[in-house]
């Protein structure tokens, strides 16, 4: 019999981002995640190439969540053809319609820019990757959303489970059940894998019982620091720098990242652990935005969140204030000490944040407190590493406040969460993906290869046999 069942990577492939992964089971074609690469321009190239298939012969779309890196090419997507659905739970659906929109609005922006230059140097102009048009074509091809642990009939002859996974709001590991005549193969992918025992969210539901695994290996090659010790240091922060008056500067993601500071900030005044009218400002619109998408989810919520709820709005404070409008951004920028400000981008490479750390970098009572991952080459991997003076919108600003960088809020499972989540069924193939060729995938590879488990690095494009 010709062999019908194929698997491939078209994003992710011995790389951290762009996630894209494609399933043939006789006639039809699924696609799991089709995200985009970000990091230096050379690797943002990679989004106008090629995907590999052809976007018309894919019959549907699963999403894992609503991160750029996995759903950042979906406009792409549609505007070359893709006429399938788009299966995802409801939190995934509404929080990728905050981050599409953004993105295409960026890109806009960022496109409108360069036309502006290559006009001057008289050089072709270059079209933005996505129009804010192509995103709402995109949201429109979200069907009825999936709920978690019930399966659902994809195309013929593939069945698809979404599973907890723990990573940010709706985020899911999906389980195939591939069948094609006699023959029938399940191939899980675990998306992105968070840890357990974070707040908000419940823990990854752990792998079951599939022929084939593709798996995330991000943080293959490393454990985090505990997470109450990290929780701790966060208090301990924020209190002593408003002892010593000055700011608290915080630059955020606007997913996850920033419901979880805001719920330890309402914790932590529960518990007396600083100042009981500090005032708190959330200064990012999309974070805000973000935030009210959590309020209408509780499906997604774990037991003690749930009990939080219960007892008042876990993500309010008394002093807190979300800013969304530019104007009321730059009344924060007056305030010279007292406040605790989250902003983003998280890695300082655009947004509100780069005015906060204009205005409090150079106060030595002032602190900034890092509580995500510092890309190489971002600003805030610069001033992570200690640099003395940065550059901040052409201007050189001295590094005098107190840098303190906390490394247990990480959403991704660290190495030994990674292989307790694949547990100990037998599998025909591992396929690692997601991870620094060099750091988490090989070194994860070693540790499943000890466990006398098959795995396999899959190459972009490389068709792969689930024989
Ligand atoms: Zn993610």
């Amino acid at each position: 019999m010709h062999p019908q069942m194929f698997y491939s990577c078209h994003g992710a492939a011995k790389q951290v981002t762009g996630s894209c992964h494609l399933v043939r089971c006789g006639d039809y074609q699924v696609l799991i995640d089709c995200g985009m690469f970000q990091g230096s321009r050379a690797e943002e190239r990679a989004n106008s190439e090629p995907f590999g298939f052809d976007p018309r012969s894919v019959d549907a779309l699963i999403l894992t969540h609503a991160h750029l890196d996995h759903c950042g090419r979906i406009p792409r997507l549609v505007r070359e053809g893709f006429q399938g659905p788009i299966l995802a739970t409801s939190a995934t659906r509404d929080l990728a319609r905050i981050v599409l929109l953004d993105a295409a609005r960026l890109q806009e922006e960022d496109a409108a820019r360069a036309e502006r230059g290559s006009r001057r140097r008289n050089e072709p102009v270059a079209p933005p990757l996505c129009t804010l048009d192509d995103a709402f074509d995109a949201l429109e091809r979200f069907a009825t959303a999936v709920g978690y642990g019930e399966p659902v009939n994809v195309v013929p002859g593939i069945e698809a489970t979404f599973l907890d996974a723990g990573h940010i709001l709706g985020s899911a590991s999906v389980l195939l059940v591939l069948k094609n005549g006699q023959q029938q193969r399940t191939i899980l992918f675990s998306g992105d894998l968070g840890s357990p025992g974070r707040p908000i969210l419940r823990d990854p539901t752990p792998a079951p019982e599939a022929d084939f695994v593709v798996m995330e290996s991000t943080y293959g090659d490393r454990d985090h620091r505990s997470l109450p010790d990290s929780v701790s240091e966060l208090y301990e922060a924020v209190d002593s720098t408003l002892k010593h008056g000055g700011n608290v500067v915080i630059p955020t993601f606007a997913l996850e990242r920033a419901q979880e500071v805001l719920y330890y900030l309402h914790q932590g005044l529960q518990q007396q652990r600083f100042a009981p009218r500090t005032p708190v400002f959330l200064d990012s619109p999309m974070a805000i935005s973000a935030t009210d998408v959590f309020r209408r989810h509780p499906e997604c919520f774990d037991d003690e969140f749930a009990a939080a709820l219960r007892e008042g709005d876990p993500f309010t404070m008394p002093n807190l204030r979300f800013s969304r409008e530019t104007s009321e951004s730059m009344a924060i920028n007056r305030i010279e000490g007292g406040a605790v400000i989250m902003a983003g981008s998280g890695m300082c490479n655009g947004g509100r944040i780069r005015h906060h750390l204009r205005h409090n970098l150079w106060r030595d009572r002032s602190s900034i407190v890092f509580v995500g991952y510092a890309a190489e080459g971002t600003l805030a991997r610069r001033i992570v590493n200690g640099a003395r003076r940065v550059a901040i919108f052409g201007e050189d600003i001295a590094v005098n406040a107190k840098i303190w960088t906390i490394n247990g809020f990480s959403a991704h499972a660290g190495r030994n969460e990674l292989l307790a989540w694949l547990g100990t069924h037998p599998r025909r193939k591992v396929f690692l993906v997601h991870g620094e060729y060099e750091r988490g995938m090989r070194s994860l590879q070693d540790a499943l290869a000890a466990k006398g488990i098959p795995t396999h690095l899959p190459g972009l494009y490389e068709p792969i046999l689930l024989d």
